[in-house]
C-alpha cells in the first residue's frame, strides 16, 4: 500500500471543484483523503512543503499511441515522467488485435491506459499503407463486439480521415458511426488533409469528439481565415474539439486564427507517438505551455487537461479530480519564468515566457519523479526513416 503524503500549501488548482486556492491534499491508501488548510499531518505521512508550487489532478492525454505492436507505439509509462497519470490510446489497435494491446499494455502499465477502438481491422499498424485504403477493413460488427467486451477501458471507436481512406471517407464515416451507435460511445475524427471535414461536421453528435483542430495542413477547420459554419454548429451541438499535436497537427497561425475567433479546444493532448516523439518535444506539459504562450489563463490550460478530458471519457466521475475519495492521481508542477523556444509542426518557433515543469507526480498514491524512468524508443528502421523525412517536407510544402 502507498505512503501517506500531505501536499502542503501549494496552489492546488482543480476546476472540477472549482478551486484555485493555497491549501493543503492529504493522501491516504492511494487515494484523495481531504482538502484543506492547515491540515494536521497524520503520524508517519510524508510531508512535502509545496510553498510557490501549483497542485493539480494528474493529467489527462486524450490522444497519444501505447500499442507497441504498430509502428506508431511507444512505451505509456513516459507519460508519468511528464505528469500524465492517464493516457489514451487514439485508435492504434482494431478488433484483431485489441485483445493483445489490452493483455500485454492496457493490464500491465503504472499508468492508467484508456482506449479508443479503430474502425479499421487492424488499427494503424504501420505508415506504408493507409490503413482503410482498402474498405474490407472497416467492419462495424467485430468492432462492436470487442468494444462491447471491454466497456471497462474503451471508451469509443476511431477514425482517421484523409489519404489514408482513399476516397472511401464516406462510406468509412457511416461504420464507424453504425459501430459507435450499437455500443453507445463517441467516436474520434482524425482530420487531415484529404478529409472531407465539412461532410464529417454534419455527421458528428453532441460528445463525438474531432482532433487535430488546429492542423495547418489542409482540409482543417478553417478555410481562407475563416472558421468553418460547420465547425461552429457541430460545437453548437456539442461535438468537442481536441488538440492532438503530434508531428502535423499544431501551427501557431491556424491556432491564432481560430483563437480570433474564440474557437479555443476542449481538450489538449499530444498525439505522441513513435514519430512525433522523435522530432517534437511534446511532452503534455509543453503542449500546455504553448496553450498558455497563445493567452489562454493557466486555470482553463489545467481545466483542459483535467476535468474536460474526463467528461470528454464519461468518467468524470473518478478521474480528472482531486475529490476526497478519487484515485489520488496528482501532478504538482512549476511554473517557470524565462526564455523556452517552442516549434509548431510547422517549423516555426515562438519564444514562451513561461513554462509547464513537473516537480513530482503522485499515481494512486506512488510517488514518481518527473524524468526518472526509463521508456526506452525502439531503435527506427528505414521505413520509419522515410516516414520522418515525408513529415519535414509535407512541413516545409504545406509553409510555401
Ligand atoms: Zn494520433
Amino acid at each position: 500500500m502507498s505512503a501517506a503524503v500531505l501536499l502542503r500549501g501549494g496552489r492546488v488548482i482543480d476546476p472540477s471543484q472549482g478551486i484555485d486556492r493555497v491549501m493543503d491534499v492529504a493522501v491516504r491508501g492511494g487515494r484523495i483523503a481531504a482538502l484543506g488548510e492547515h491540515l494536521a499531518a497524520e503520524p508517519g505521512a510524508e510531508v512535502w512543503d509545496l510553498a510557490g508550487k501549483y497542485v493539480c489532478p494528474g493529467l489527462i492525454d486524450l490522444h497519444g499511441h501505447w500499442y507497441e505492436g504498430s509502428a506508431f507505439g511507444i512505451d505509456p509509462l513516459l507519460c508519468l515522467n511528464h505528469g500524465v497519470t492517464t493516457a489514451v490510446d487514439a485508435g492504434t489497435a482494431g478488433f484483431v488485435n485489441f485483445a493483445e494491446f489490452r493483455r500485454s499494455r492496457i493490464e500491465t502499465s503504472p499508468v492508467r491506459v484508456l482506449a479508443f477502438v479503430n474502425i479499421a481491422a487492424l488499427g494503424i499498424p504501420s505508415n506504408l499503407t493507409g490503413e482503410l485504403e482498402d474498405l474490407r477493413h472497416a467492419r462495424p460488427a467485430e468492432t462492436a463486439a470487442v468494444i462491447q467486451a471491454n466497456l471497462d477501458v474503451v471508451l469509443g471507436v476511431k477514425v482517421r480521415q484523409g489519404t489514408m481512406v482513399a476516397g472511401h471517407g464516406r462510406e468509412v464515416m457511416q461504420r464507424t458511426l453504425a459501430a459507435a451507435r450499437e455500443c453507445r460511445v463517441p467516436v474520434m475524427v482524425h482530420i487531415s488533409r484529404g478529409a472531407e471535414t465539412t461532410h464529417i461536421l454534419r455527421q458528428l453528435r453532441p460528445g463525438d469528439i474531432v482532433t487535430h483542430c488546429y492542423q495547418g495542413r489542409g482540409d482543417g477547420l478553417l478555410e481562407g481565415g475563416a472558421l468553418l459554419p460547420e465547425a461552429l454548429a457541430a460545437r453548437h451541438e456539442g461535438v468537442l474539439f481536441d488538440v492532438g499535436h503530434g508531428c502535423g497537427s499544431f501551427r501557431w497561425e491556424t491556432a491564432r486564427k481560430a483563437f480570433e475567433h474564440f474557437f479555443l479546444p476542449d481538450t489538449i493532448s499530444t498525439d505522441l507517438h513513435r514519430y512525433s516523439v522523435e522530432r517534437w518535444a511534446i511532452d503534455l506539459p509543453t503542449t500546455m505551455t504553448k496553450f498558455l504562450h497563445l493567452g489562454m489563463p493557466l486555470s482553463d490550460v489545467i481545466r483542459k487537461t483535467t476535468l474536460e478530458p474526463a467528461r470528454a471519457m464519461r468518467r468524470d466521475h473518478g478521474l480528472g479530480t482531486l475529490r476526497p475519495g478519487a484515485p489520488a492521481d496528482v501532478c504538482v508542477f512549476d511554473l517557470e519564468e524565462g526564455e523556452f523556444p517552442l516549434e509548431d509542426t510547422h517549423m516555426k518557433t515562438e519564444t514562451a515566457r513561461r513554462r509547464i515543469r513537473p516537480f513530482r507526480v503522485l499515481r494512486a498514491g506512488e510517488v514518481i519523479r518527473p524524468g526518472s524512468l526509463s521508456a526506452p524508443l525502439r531503435p527506427l528502421n528505414g521505413a520509419d526513416r522515410e516516414v520522418l523525412e515525408f513529415v519535414e517536407r509535407s512541413a516545409k510544402e504545406a509553409d510555401g
